[in-house]
């Protein structure tokens, strides 16, 4: 018998086990969280209209864990 050829991540490059939990999705395949976050930053950027960015400018004197509400 073969052994199965390793399946990688498209979102984290791992390989993912054949106990972990695998998702497939366009011809590629996920580990199942990896696309679960995969889809949380697609949403994310389809509310903002934009690709998902942020600006480098203006972070030295910020906290990262507080982000102060948009208007
Ligand atoms: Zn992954």
């Amino acid at each position: 018998m073969r052994p199965k050829p390793p399946i990688w991540c498209a979102k984290c490059n791992l390989r993912i086990a054949p106990y972990d939990l695998l998702t497939a999705y366009h011809g590629a395949n996920y580990h199942q969280d990896c696309f679960l976050r995969l889809v949380r930053e697609e949403a994310d950027e389809q509310k903002r209209g934009q690709p998902f960015r942020r600006p480098a400018s203006n972070e030295s004197g910020e906290h990262p864990s507080i982000r102060s509400p948009r208007p």
